[in-house]
C-alpha cells in the first residue's frame, strides 16, 4: 500500500533508577499488545539469533527473559529458537548450536525458556510454504517455526556484508529457512578474487567453511560451485581484494531473502511482534565469532506490528547518527550519512525494504511514536 504509514514505537536508552531498561521494553511490549496476541496454550516461537562463539554483540539472555515473562503472563508456552547455519562453524548442527546459544547465556536458569532449534539435528527438518514471490512459488521453512503459533521476532539491528544491514527481515528471511532454503538465497552469490590485489596470505582459505577456495601460485580462486555465498572471505581478506558482484547478486538476494520472510509469517496472521535492538551496530552480523566496534551509538529500543516500517524506521535511526571515528565505518560520519554504505559501499540496502513492500509484507512509511 503506497504511502501507508505503520506505528514503530521507540524507546531510547535513557534509564534512571524509577526506570530500567526492562520497564522500558515492557512498555514496548504494552504498545505493540503483546497480551493479546497470544492465548493459552498457544506454542510461541521467540526467534532469535545466539550468537556465534565469540560473538559478544546478540541481545542480552536477560532482555529476552522479560520478554519470555510476558508471553508467559497470556497463558502461551513461548520456546527460544533459530534456524541452523549454512555454514559449519559453531552452529551448524542443533548439538554445536545448542551448546553454543547455552555457553552465551540462553539457559533455561536465565532465559526462562527452552531452546528448541527450528530446522532439526542437521538442518533438515523443513516444511514446503507457498508463496507468490518473483523469485520463488515455494520456500522451504524450519518445521518447528511453521509448527509454532505464534511468534516474537527479536533482532539485534547491525550491519550485514551482504544485504548492508541485517533487521527483522533477515531475521525472519534467512534465519527462519532451513539449509535447503538458506542455500535457494544465496544461489549464484559467489565472490571473485581480484586477483591483482592477492598476496595469497591465505587467509579466505582458512576461513571459507565450504572448502571452496584454492590458493595456487599465491593467488586464490574461489569455486562459484562449492562456494554457499557467506561472505566470510570477503571480511578475512587483509587487501581487501574480494568482491562480490554486487551489481546483480546482492539485489537477489536481498529479493530472495524477503520472500522468504513471508514464507516464514505466513499463517501466523496477527500472531507476530517485532522487537529490534539498535545497540552495538557492529559492521558485521552476529554469526561471526568475534565482534568489532560499533560505528554509531547505542540507539534504543523499537518494537511494531510491521517488520518492513520497523526495519526502516531503525535504519532512518543509524543514518541520522553521527558516525564513531576509528571503527571500520570508511565514510559517511555526518549525521545523515549512509552508515551502511560507509561500511559496505557497493551494497543497496534498499532493496530488501523495497521487495518486501512489494510482497505485502508491510510499508516502508512509519510513524515514530516516542514511548516514556
Ligand atoms: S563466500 Fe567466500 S568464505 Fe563463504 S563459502 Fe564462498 S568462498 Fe567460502
Ligand atoms: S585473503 Fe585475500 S590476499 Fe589472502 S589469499 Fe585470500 S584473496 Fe589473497
Amino acid at each position: 500500500m503506497e504511502n501507508a504509514k505503520s506505528r514503530v514505537y521507540f524507546a531510547d536508552l535513557r534509564a534512571g533508577v524509577k526506570r530500567n531498561l526492562f520497564d522500558k521494553l515492557d512498555v514496548l511490549m504494552e504498545r505493540v499488545d503483546l497480551k493479546r496476541k497470544f492465548s493459552k496454550g498457544q506454542l510461541i516461537a521467540i526467534k532469535l539469533h545466539f550468537g556465534e562463539k565469540g560473538n559478544t554483540s546478540y541481545i542480552r539472555p536477560n532482555f529476552v527473559r522479560r520478554v519470555v515473562e510476558r508471553v508467559k503472563e497470556t497463558g502461551a508456552k513461548p520456546f527460544l529458537t533459530d534456524a541452523n547455519t549454512l555454514y559449519v562453524g559453531q552452529r551448524g548442527e542443533s548439538v554445536s548450536h545448542l551448546i553454543t546459544a547455552i555457553e552465551n547465556g540462553f539457559d533455561y536458569a536465565v532465559a526462562g525458556a527452552p531452546l528448541i532449534i527450528a530446522d532439526g539435528l542437521r538442518g533438515e527438518s523443513a516444511r514446503k510454504i507457498q508463496i507468490e514471490g518473483q523469485h520463488f512459488k515455494e520456500v522451504s521453512i524450519g518445521s518447528e517455526i511453521v509448527a509454532a503459533d505464534g511468534m516474537v521476532v527479536l533482532t539485534h539491528f547491525k550491519c550485514h556484508e551482504m544485504t548492508g544491514f541485517g533487521g527483522a527481515i533477515k531475521n525472519i528471511g534467512m534465519g527462519c529457512a532451513s539449509r535447503e532454503g538458506k542455500l535457494a538465497q544465496h544461489s549464484n552469490v559467489a565472490p571473485i578474487v581480484d586477483q591483482s590485489g592477492c598476496t595469497g596470505c591465505e587467509s579466505c582459505y582458512k576461513w571459507c567453511p565450504a572448502g571452496a577456495i584454492t590458493v595456487e601460485g599465491r593467488k586464490a580462486l574461489i569455486d562459484a560451485n562449492i562456494c554457499i555465498g557467506c561472505g566470510k572471505c570477503i571480511i578475512v581478506c587483509p587487501e581487501k581484494t574480494i568482491h562480490i558482484q554486487w551489481d546483480e547478486t546482492t539485489a537477489g538476494l536481498q529479493e530472495k531473502m524477503a520472500e522468504y520472510a513471508c514464507g516464514g509469517l505466513k499463517g501466523k496472521d496477527r500472531r507476530v511482534v517485532f522487537i529490534n535492538f539498535i545497540t552495538q551496530v557492529t559492521p558485521s552480523c552476529d554469526c561471526y565469532g568475534h565482534t568489532d566496534a560499533p560505528i554509531v551509538p547505542d540507539i534504543g529500543i523499537l518494537a511494531s506490528d510491521d517488520p518492513v516500517a520497523l526495519d526502516h524506521a531503525c535504519a532512518v535511526l543509524v543514518n541520522q547518527q553521527e558516525g564513531i571515528k576509528n571503527t571500520a565505518l570508511e565514510s559517511g560520519h555526518e549525521p545523515g550519512g549512509d552508515k551502511f554504505r560507509g561500511v559496505h559501499p557497493e551494497v543497496d540496502w534498499e532493496i530488501q525494504l523495497v521487495h518486501a513492500e512489494k510482497m505485502g509484507l508491510g510499508n516502508r512509511g512509519y510513524e515514530l511514536i516516542a514511548v516514556l
